[in-house]
């Protein structure tokens, strides 16, 4: 059976398409400026060159035209027809207090998705426009939606509620959501096949650590807390989020600055993280090199990266009364051994040991703690297009 997976944003959009026979990807490919002058697909098939159409994208059904085209064409496909594609799962961000669980599209759950566009303002409206440009090309075959907000859904009321009146969320749904579900769901599963944990009791902190940053507390496969809140911007310093901040600080810069709070709240969102203290760049691998030049801003940037990462493992520790299991996934954490070095040093305490030797590895599923450290610390690949594949599969 293949699966498509897509992913939509406002003007791109991102697919694989797997054979779930061997989880093989047999193409992936991304399309750019949809909507926008100069559109462009870059296509790759498996085991053949890339191959790149420069034609314009007025919107997101001719996008998927061009990428089903593009799946069938003669000399780059990888499929004889689209008949070959059994179902479509979409990535799709929000879906409220509504779904705690993948499910195949029907008329209610466009609905549902349809309503939560307030708390998804960026995602929601495209991954709807992906969703009904594959039923337009492809009538008749199943689309499923894993939604990223979906693992979240388990978290307690103590963990997921904020200390404001009660009212903000029976009028609009005002709670801690998390995001990364798809990837937190996929990595702590994966974690506990690794470790050969107890699914049922097993408790697992994932450390999602790419240009987007979170962390998740899961025990028995159920998420328990998540660092991201409302929207992916609580938590953990990220590329561009600033993550936790005082709401204060809203308030007085706004004032000073004279802007507004949607101004600032693009400031947090685009223009803070390692960014915005260092001015240097989004980018880990630069503000790391700048570090090494001596650049102060750098080495504090980089600190209180590693620094909040610590605080949140350790609170979800805590939270948890213990942990079984410690996983590093996403950009940062498959790919940068100091951080995770940095921070199983300063978890010494809830007897993490971690094999320096074992450490020094990039991109594959790894044991990096010691044979008798307490817990165990690993480096695991996250793949969400896998994951939806999966939860698309399991669905039909
Ligand atoms: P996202 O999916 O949120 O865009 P990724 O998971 O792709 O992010 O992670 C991107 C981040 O990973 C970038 O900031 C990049 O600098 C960082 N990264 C990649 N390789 C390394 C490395 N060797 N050392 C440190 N950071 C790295």
């Amino acid at each position: 059976m293949k699966i498509l997976v897509i992913n939509c944003g406002s003007s791109s959009l991102k697919y694989q398409l797997i054979d779930m026979e061997n989880e093989n990807v047999l193409a992936k490919g991304l399309c750019e400026r949809i909507g926008i002058a100069g559109s462009k697909l870059t296509h790759k098939p498996a085991g053949k060159g890339e191959f790149v159409i420069e034609k314009e994208m007025p919107d997101h059904k001719v996008a998927v035209q061009l990428v089903l085209d593009a799946l069938q064409d003669a000399e780059h496909g990888v499929i004889a027809s689209k008949d070959d594609i059994s179902a479509i799962g979409h990535r799709v961000l929000h879906a409220g207090t509504v779904y705690s669980d993948s499910i195949v599209v029907n008329e209610d759950v466009k609905r549902v998705i349809r309503e939560c566009f307030p708390l998804g303002p960026l995602h929601n409206p495209a991954n709807l426009i992906g969703i009904e440009a594959c039923e337009h090309a492809m009538p008749g075959k199943p689309n499923v939606a894993v939604f990223d907000t979906a693992f979240g859904m388990s978290m307690p009321e103590k963990a997921c509620m904020y200390a404001i009146p009660h009212e903000y969320y029976e009028k609009y749904g005002i709670r801690r959501y998390g995001f990364h579900g798809t990837s937190h769901k996929f990595v702590s599963g994966e974690a506990i096949k690794f470790a050969g944990l107890d699914p049922e009791t097993a408790k697992v902190i994932v450390c999602h650590l790419g240009n987007g940053a979170s962390i998740s507390a899961s025990i028995g496969g159920k998420c328990v807390d998540t660092s991201m809140g409302l929207t992916p911007l609580e938590g953990l310093i990220m590329g561009t989020r600033s993550g936790d901040v005082d709401p204060a600080v809203v308030q007085f810069i706004c004032n000073h600055e004279n802007i507004s709070v949607d101004e600032m709240l693009d400031i947090l969102n685009k223009k803070s993280g390692i960014l915005g203290m260092t001015g240097i760049s989004s980018d880990f691998r630069d503000v790391e090199k700048a570090k090494e030049e001596g650049n102060h801003l750098a080495e504090v940037a980089l600190d209180a990266f590693r620094y909040r990462v610590i605080k949140y493992v350790g609170a979800y520790i805590a939270a948890m009364n213990g942990v079984d299991a410690i996983a590093f996934t996403a950009g940062v954490g498959e790919n940068d051994a100091d951080t995770r070095k940095e921070v199983c040093d300063s978890l010494t305490y809830a007897g993490v040991k971690i094999d320096e030797e074992a450490n020094n590895v990039r991109g594959k599923a790894t044991m990096i703690s010691a044979p008798d450290s307490k817990v165990k610390v690993m480096l695991m690949p996250t793949n969400e297009e896998l994951a939806i594949a999966r939860e698309t599969l399991a669905l039909v």
